[in-house]
């Protein structure tokens, strides 16, 4: 069993670091919300007055934070905790952030002889209280040899995409082909009902026809064609609209590195953008439905 540092207890960590006590893991957590830290202490871990507290004497330190920058902060900003951890230790950085900063991270940690992990993970907030969730992985295969044990304490599936920042690239991809097939469904859904039909008897119909897709089949748009998902309940809880144009702001940095042509991504940067701008930044990515629904 290893001695985990776990950083950032939110929607994701929160559940993901109770699954690694509930597998017999040691954890010393930070969070800079007391009440997180004190929810998974009541679980059985210990709390650390920081960051840097946290990870002394830990085997793997495992971050989960919001976005690029504070990764960033964390690591190479002020507190430099890079130059905290022990070397040999793993670094599993589970956050959605560019690319770019997750390489940063990869050659501040191997100048130090720390291995690392850039981890992002897909499946949600069900998946990681399920502990289903999947990790798109990037960095040397060995390193995933070790962090494989912890890894399947949260996980189900573990896909090692490349080199350092390759599993910051492969999320991305996905979560970009998410927004676009999640509007496309919208789209369709609200051509269907402003022509007549039945939310549910067109989304009966095209889930067996070829438009067919994730979006519409497991995560319906339209309020009451499925129970149990976001729309049914006002658009509460799942993946925030604002999390998905962060991830879209970060396809679109990497497709300009790359000069990669993604135009359906940006209009769907946009779409979000417009969607966030009117408010709705909290609620779950399905209610881009709300902005493609005819009125009346
Ligand atoms: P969240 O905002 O709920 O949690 C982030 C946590 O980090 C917060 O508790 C915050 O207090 C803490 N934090 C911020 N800066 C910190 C610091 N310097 N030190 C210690 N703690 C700090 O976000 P989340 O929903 O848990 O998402 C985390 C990451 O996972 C994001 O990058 C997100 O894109 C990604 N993600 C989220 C989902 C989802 O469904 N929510 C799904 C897949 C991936």
């Amino acid at each position: 069993m290893s001695r985990i540092a776990f950083i950032g207890l939110g929607h994701m960590g929160g559940p993901m670091a109770a699954n690694l006590i509930k597998a017999g893991h040691t954890l010393k957590v930070f969070d800079l919300v007391p009440a997180s830290v004190q929810a998974a202490v009541a679980l059985g871990a210990e709390a650390a007055p920081n960051a840097l507290h946290a990870v002394m004497e830990a085997d793997i330190v495992i971050s989960m934070l919001p976005a690029s920058q504070h990764v960033d902060a964390l690591y190479l900003g002020e507190g430099r905790l890079v130059h905290a951890i022990e070397p040999g230790a793993l670094i599993l950085e589970c956050s959605t952030i560019s690319p770019e900063v997750a390489r940063k991270v990869h050659a501040a940690a191997k100048a130090r002889d720390i291995a690392m992990l850039d981890a992002p993970v897909s499946g949600g907030t069900a998946g990681a209280a399920a502990g289903t969730l999947t990790f798109i992985l990037g960095g040397e295969a060995a390193a995933l040899d070790r962090a494989r044990p912890v890894l399947e304490a949260m996980g189900k599936n573990l896909f090692h995409a490349g080199a350092a920042g390759a599993g910051q690239v492969a999320k991305i991809a996905n979560n970009m082909l998410l927004a676009v097939h999640m509007i496309g469904t919208a789209e369709a859904l609200n051509l269907g009902v402003a022509n007549g039909l039945d939310p549910k008897v067109l989304s009966d119909i095209m889930r067996v026809s070829s438009g067919g897709n994730w979006s519409l089949e497991k995560y319906n748009p339209w309020p009451g064609v499925m129970d149990s998902v976001p729309a049914s309940r006002d658009y509460e809880g799942g993946f925030g609209v604002d999390l998905m144009l962060k991830d879209l702001g970060l396809a679109m940095e990497a497709a300009l590195a790359a000069k990669a042509s993604t135009p359906l991504g940006a209009t769907a940067r946009s779409l979000y953008a417009l969607h966030s701008g009117q408010g709705k930044g909290g609620l779950d990515f399905s209610s881009i439905q709300q902005l493609l629904r005819k009125s009346g």
